[in-house]
């Protein structure tokens, strides 16, 4: 392998200090030689299990060893802003780290990195209580327990946040819960055990951005019930899952509130930030790895075609050509929003992070797609990671807010641009005109011709 730096894209690499330089060579090998080993090895113990939602810790606790004594352990807490509890990397380091650990089914939580604790660790050392800190940010940042982000409710269009019905009543010195949520990811792991709940305060503020907060539940809370496991296109992804849970008049105490009544929106909006842009820069190691197969099965002498390998035949080199393009354009989107989040923070990088956040899911499910079609019958099977690996970054387009909402803030916010660059033009179309005038040039020649020049000034 060459060293990890000599793919830095050339226009961040003095942004990577040393140590992180480093560690890039040290993450890309446990990735590559550790961990996507297991990962076979994983999901066979898997489906030799008696239940496919009990606890299957041999092969991942042997990895979150060797990832410890590596020093590989929470890398993505970025200094800037959790200089007590952070590893020492920047927002920008760490995608170059998470690009590798997005190869591997295991890697991310081998290295405690993965979704939905890095978002939810976030925001109990950014907004919890010393007391949450203390009960439940320890043993998460210790990866002795996981969590759950407990948003969307199957009987609302959640894309909407402000549509939250899970109902939030105070009652004595307790919050009462009421209501229903889905797609609740984590929720199956036996070690997950706190939820963070958002649910609404009816009696609370009219403004609708107001009413919502996030409550604190242990999953073992009476009345709390998962009633089932949801599934990604056939896939259970267990043992992780994505749990359907009913609230019924699940009692907590007061305390168990973070940051405050009504303050909901404010923790949603700083969680999800980086949060986002983590699955894109996973997303990017998805793309290599599928490219990777890709070159594979195009190369194989077994397998030739119409008295050729696969890789002669234009239309496939032209596959891995425009792969490689898109990959390397895609890593410049969520390394810039990744810098930004570092220079200003994950408010000061909305447009950056929502760039990422589309461009890069479509990105992958295109080059993987192409990977999947290079190998036929075999790539939708279970036969290589394609098919799952499709399926899990299809989710990326609709997890965090679907693309269009993102899409609908994007293009609102470009088109506020409308007066000035209609000014800006016709300035230009004016002055064009004067120098035809001085000219003494006829106003049908020229690439605007009579009728664009005269029209809108
Ligand atoms: C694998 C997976 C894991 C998830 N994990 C979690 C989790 O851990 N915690 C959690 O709380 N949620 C989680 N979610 C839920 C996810 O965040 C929601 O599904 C998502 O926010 C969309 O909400 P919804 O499903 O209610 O869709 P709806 O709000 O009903 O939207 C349906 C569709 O309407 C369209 N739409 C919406 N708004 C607009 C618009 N402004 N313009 C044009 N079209 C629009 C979009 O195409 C959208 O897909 C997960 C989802 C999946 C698939």
């Amino acid at each position: 392998m060459d060293c990890a730096s000599s793919r830095i894209p050339i226009i961040c690499r003095d942004r990577v200090s040393r140590k992180a330089l480093e560690y890039l060579d040290i993450v890309e090998k446990f990735v590559e030689e550790e961990c996507i080993p297991a990962d076979y090895a994983w999901s066979a113990q898997l489906d030799g299990a008696s239940s496919r939602w009990e606890a299957h810790p041999t092969i991942l606790n042997d990895l979150k060893d060797k990832a410890r004594k590596l020093g590989l352990w929470n890398m993505f807490l970025p200094k800037a802003h959790f200089p007590t509890i952070s590893a020492g990397f920047s927002n920008l380091e760490y995608g170059l780290m998470a690009e590798y650990l997005g190869k591997s089914v295991l890697a991310s939580e081998a290295t405690n990195c993965s979704a939905p604790d890095t978002g939810n660790m976030e925001v109990i050392a950014r907004y919890g209580s010393a007391a949450q800190q203390n009960e439940w940010l320890e043993p998460l940042l210790e990866g002795r327990i996981r969590s759950a982000f407990l948003m969307t409710e199957p009987d609302v269009a959640s894309s909407d946040a402000s549509n939250m019905q899970m109902k939030i009543e105070k009652i004595g010195d307790e919050y009462v819960l009421n209501g229903s949520k889905w797609w609740s990811s984590g929720a199956g792991e036996p070690s997950c055990k706190i939820f963070l709940v958002m649910g609404r305060h009816f009696q609370n503020s009219k403004d609708p951005y107001k009413q919502h907060s996030v409550i604190l539940v242990p999953a073992n809370t009476p009345g709390v019930k998962i009633e089932r496991m949801l599934s990604v296109m056939g896939f259970d992804d267990a043992p992780h899952g994505h749990g359907h849970i009913t609230f019924s008049n699940v009692r907590v105490p007061v305390s168990n509130i973070v940051l405050g009544e009504g303050r909901g929106f404010e923790i949603i909006q700083g969680r999800l930030g980086p949060g986002r842009i983590h699955h894109a820069m996973r997303s990017i190691g998805a793309a290599e790895k599928a490219l990777e197969w890709m070159l594979m099965r195009v190369n194989d002498p077994a397998k030739r075609t119409f008295g050729r390998q696969l890789s002669e035949h234009g239309v496939i080199i032209d596959w891995i050509a425009r792969s490689r393009m898109e990959i390397d354009a895609s890593r410049l989107v969520v390394l810039n929003a990744a810098i930004k989040i570092d220079e200003l923070n994950a408010k000061g990088a909305l447009r950056e992070i929502a760039e990422a956040k589309v461009l890069v899911p479509t990105m992958t499910l295109t080059v993987i797609d192409r990977a999947m079609q290079s190998f036929g019958g075999a790539g939708l099977s279970q036969d290589t990671p394609l098919a799952a690996m499709w399926a899990n970054a299809r989710t990326l387009r609709i997890v965090d807010g679907p693309d269009e909402v993102h899409l609908q803030q994007m293009g609102r916010n470009e088109n506020k641009r409308r007066e000035s660059v209609t000014a800006k033009i016709k300035m230009q179309k004016a002055k064009a005109q004067a120098l035809f005038m001085e000219h003494n040039l006829p106003a049908s020649r020229g690439f605007l011709g009579n009728g664009m020049l005269k029209s809108m000034l």
